[in-house]
């Protein structure tokens, strides 16, 4: 293919075919590769550079392996193995065609209750996974990690094939309905942790979703992952996220206050549920805050019976 010569050759990758880049990191670039052997298919393989990495770099690249490994969920993204060459750490991903809800969210401005619904829903699914089977905090969980596995992707290729130009479509969730979306993935066990009753204590992850008492320096857990839902649910909804400021000590005192609001004209149509649950999850008292369970039995999430009917 065209596309392939264009890419570039990595050591011991000889049985993949990289067809294009699809993420990039500060030390990984993911790759869209189709299987030589016409075995596997097409997967996504994250290649991290080994050499820019200090050793602690390198632990915590075992360490996302290691837990990536052992997690099995739908709404999960699965590892399918991993190797690496001397300079270089391979992970083989299950490949979500649809993107990340970043570049959704992006598109549309906002998305509906329902599509939120659809969407948290399933994020929290995989989170309830982590927290009460696997013992593992997330830790990074925003709309760059959470990416989209369309139902179908046979109408795609259709219309692909047909077309003249090599622009590539990207399934886009404004064009379907809720329960036509799919199935959506969390990934990117980058600074994941198992606890296993032990909190955790070190400070990281993305700022603008990082929990108060990440600032506290308090020992921290499972409820990390419920502000982080907490950010996610009001950006899908809103279109902007509840905390953000350039300066990043006034986004600390934002975020450590508490300080959001659901401001006109966007929230004025947005449901009394919808910031119900916002409110529950972005509380600033870890002990307060909804957990996981509380979530997916919130009434918001079982308001609209439409996305949750069966398709058969
Ligand atoms: P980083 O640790 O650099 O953030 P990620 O694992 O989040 O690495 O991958 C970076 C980006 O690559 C993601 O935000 C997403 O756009 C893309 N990506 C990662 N894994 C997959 C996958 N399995 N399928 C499709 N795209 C992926
Ligand atoms: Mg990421």
């Amino acid at each position: 293919s065209q596309r392939a010569s264009n890419m570039p050759s990595y050591p011991g990758l000889d049985r993949w075919r990289l067809l294009e880049k699809i993420g990039d990191g500060a030390f990984s670039c993911v790759y869209r590769a189709s299987d030589t052997k016409s075995e596997l298919g097409e997967v996504a393989i994250k290649v991290t550079k080994k050499y820019e990495m200090k050793e602690e770099q390198k632990k915590k690249l075992h360490d996302e392996v290691e837990i990536t490994r052992k997690l099995d969920h739908d709404n999960v993204v699965r590892l399918i193995d991993a190797s690496e060459s001397v300079q270089y750490h391979y992970m083989f991903l299950e490949l979500c065609p649809g993107g990340e809800l970043y570049d959704q969210i992006v598109k549309f401005a906002s998305l509906s209750e329902q599509m939120a619904r659809h969407v948290i829903w399933q994020v929290a699914n995989a989170v309830q996974y982590l927290h009460e089977t696997m013992g593992v905090v997330h830790r990074d969980i925003k709309p760059e990690n959470i990416l989209f596995y369309p139902n179908s992707t046979t109408p795609r290729e259709e219309s692909k094939s047909t077309q003249s130009g090599d622009e590539e479509e990207a399934v886009s969730i404004a064009d379907v309905g809720a329960s036509d979306i799919g199935v959506v993935k969390l990934a990117d066990f980058g600074l994941s942790k198992v606890i296993a009753g032990v909190p955790a204590a070190t400070p990281c992850g993305t700022m603008s979703y990082a929990a108060p008492e990440l600032f506290r320096k308090h020992r921290y857990t499972t409820s990390v992952d419920m502000w982080a839902l907490g950010c996610l649910l009001f950006t899908m909804l809103a279109g902007f996220p509840p905390f953000y400021d350039e300066d990043l000590d006034i986004m600390r005192r934002q975020i450590m206050q508490g300080e959001y609001s659901f401001s006109a004209p966007k929230w004025d149509t947005i449901s009394d549920g919808a910031k119900d649950l916002v409110s529950r999850l972005l509380t600033i008292n870890p002990e307060e805050r909804s957990t996981i369970q509380e979530c997916l039995d919130h009434p918001w999430m079982h308001e609209d019976s439409e996305d949750k009917t069966p398709t058969n």
